[in-house]
């Protein structure tokens, strides 16, 4: 027996769509949405989008580059299941945002252009999701186009990526002679426009699939289904929920074909909330109490009303509006009064979400990014990763008369994640961190418009920047004195070292072998 808590954990599905520009994300996403009568009309989603993007200004610099670097979220139901769908950004740049939010799932959908194969950023998004051994789906796009032999790109999967891949239903026809899929589990030729259930046959040869496609296309499909039995890998759950083999459909976002396959395999095969690793011990998704973590911050959705919205995942329990939650961070207490799903068109107010959800709950600077809640006991999740920044950058202002409103800036910018912000030791200048470029370009937008500080960038005189850690505090306190202009401090308080190179980094730290440096700070 279940109880209710455990029967709403179990129908919930949390994903993201990974794939590199152009592949069909959006098209994708719109189709699921329909799936999910999210919305009634396919378009709207990026319609919607180009809407919300001419009312803020700070997003130009999206428009100007065709980029969404925000990410969101998208709730929807299908057959019963709760899909929280996380959005990442299909720009080129490294971005930390990516990577907080693949933090926040469960598994991944990784969309590949039958046309294209495996691309740069598919790839290096897969590879963040392997970190995590996030499950991932394979969803050959576009195969009403031209498309590459279906078993290269197998193959090139497979070699390319180290996965292993389980065909799940073979493509019969591409291009203009794509006609459909054919079940390899459960024997039955899905065709393009007809009913997406499918008509069952017996088995490759049973006489009624020439009846359904052209002559040369049965030819050919034909000959192949056979070499798909003998070389591919069929399907195993366990190897899949390990993310060492990854099933993999063949469809056409734009023509509506397949989408229903993988919506099917997200509720069959993905795995409901996901236990979560918090110093100390581990949270069960099915704990009666609530927790959950902060992995994004999003300011100004709605220039009307300035707010920042908090997106939080739940990692346990039951999330009930009104209630009053601890921030573990400072032991304050945040009233949950207004927590909000998120819907391709709308916001609406979330009355209860549960583990696996991701709400946004409204503030003004009070949570942060690794921010944890919770119904008071002191949880500290672990997994929602800083990065060393690889651009370390001064802060030149225009007007120095805004030298305050400038600070206060940087902070809210670096709470929510845009930036990171190093206070140096010595009492010099700010220093503000990126990943990519585009962060920077991205600060300044929103430093103009939004904060009123035009500021431009110089150089710092760092060029690498490291967290350090010593079991020893009095040795850390030791290693700070001594190398006081070398040093600065992270939002968090905690310290970095700061070098002018590598190599006089390694040189230092060569000299204290007491002390440690980590690239990622989780
Ligand atoms: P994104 O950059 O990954 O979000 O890709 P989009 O969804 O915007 O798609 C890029 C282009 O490919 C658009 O012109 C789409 O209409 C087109 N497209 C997407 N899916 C398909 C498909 O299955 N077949 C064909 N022929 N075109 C597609």
């Amino acid at each position: 027996m279940t109880n209710p808590l455990e029967q709403e954990v179990a129908r919930r599905r949390t994903f993201a769509i990974i794939s590199h520009p152009d592949a069909g994300k959006t098209t994708l996403t719109e189709k699921l949405l329909l799936f999910g009568g999210a919305i009634q009309l396919a378009g709207q989603v990026r319609a919607k989008g180009d809407r919300r993007r001419t009312r803020s200004d700070w997003m130009s610099i999206e428009r100007a580059r065709g980029i969404s670097v925000v990410t969101s979220v998208m709730t929807f139901e299908y057959d019963g299941t709760v899909f929280n769908l996380l959005d990442t950004p299909g720009h080129e740049d490294f971005s930390e945002d990516t990577y907080r939010t693949l933090t926040a799932v469960d598994a991944a959908v990784m969309v590949i252009d039958a046309a294209k194969g495996i691309e740069a950023r598919t790839r290096k998004l897969f590879e963040i999701c392997r970190l995590r051994d996030i499950p991932i789906i394979t969803f050959v796009n576009k195969m009403d186009r031209e498309a590459r032999d279906p078993l290269d790109l197998l193959d090139e999967i497979e070699k390319g990526l180290a996965l292993s891949v389980a065909p799940m239903v073979w493509p019969i026809g591409q291009g203009k002679d794509f006609a459909g899929t054919y079940d390899l589990n459960s024997p039955r030729v899905r065709q393009l426009e007809q009913d997406p259930a499918g008509v069952p046959v017996s088995g490759p040869d049973d006489p009624l699939i020439p009846t359904l496609v052209k002559p040369d296309t049965f030819a050919k499909w034909r000959d192949e289904i056979d070499l798909v039995k003998d070389l591919c890998t069929s399907f195993d759950r366990q190897a899949f929920l390990e993310g060492h083999l990854s099933p993999v459909y063949f469809g056409s976002a734009l023509k509506n074909f397949g989408v229903r396959d993988l919506l099917e395999a997200l509720i069959a095969y993905a795995p409901p909330p996901r236990d979560q690793q918090a110093a100390g011990r581990v949270v069960h998704a099915t704990e009666p109490k609530m927790t959950g973590i902060v992995f994004k911050i999003q300011a100004n959705m709605d220039p009307n009303h300035r707010d920042r919205i908090a997106f939080m995942r739940l990692a346990s329990g039951k999330l009930t509006r009104g209630m009053k939650a601890k921030l573990v961070r400072t032991g304050k207490t945040v009233a949950l009064n207004a927590p909000q799903f998120f819907f391709a068109q709308d916001r609406s107010i979330a009355d209860e979400a549960f583990a696996g959800d991701v709400v946004g709950i409204p503030n003004h600077g009070l949570l942060r990014i690794g921010d944890t809640l919770t119904e008071g006991e002191d949880v500290v999740f672990t997994g929602v990763p800083s990065f060393a920044p690889e651009i370390l950058r001064r802060v030149k202002l225009g007007d120095p008369m805004k030298a305050k409103k400038l600070r206060e800036a940087l902070q809210q910018l670096a709470e929510e994640g845009v930036v990171q912000l190093f206070i140096p030791a010595d009492g010099s200048p700010a220093i503000v961190g990126v990943v990519g470029a585009l962060q920077l370009d991205v600060l300044a937008d929103r430093l103009a418009n939004e904060y009123g500080v035009p500021a431009s960038f110089e150089p710092a005189r760092y060029e690498v920047m490291r967290w350090i850690t010593c079991d020893v505090p009095k040795k850390l306190d030791e290693f700070i004195a001594n190398n006081r202009f070398s040093i600065a401090h992270d939002l968090d308080g905690d310290p970095v070292f700061m070098a002018q190179s590598a190599f006089n980094l390694n040189y230092t730290l060569e000299r204290a072998p007491e002390i440690r440096t980590t690239e990622i700070k989780e």
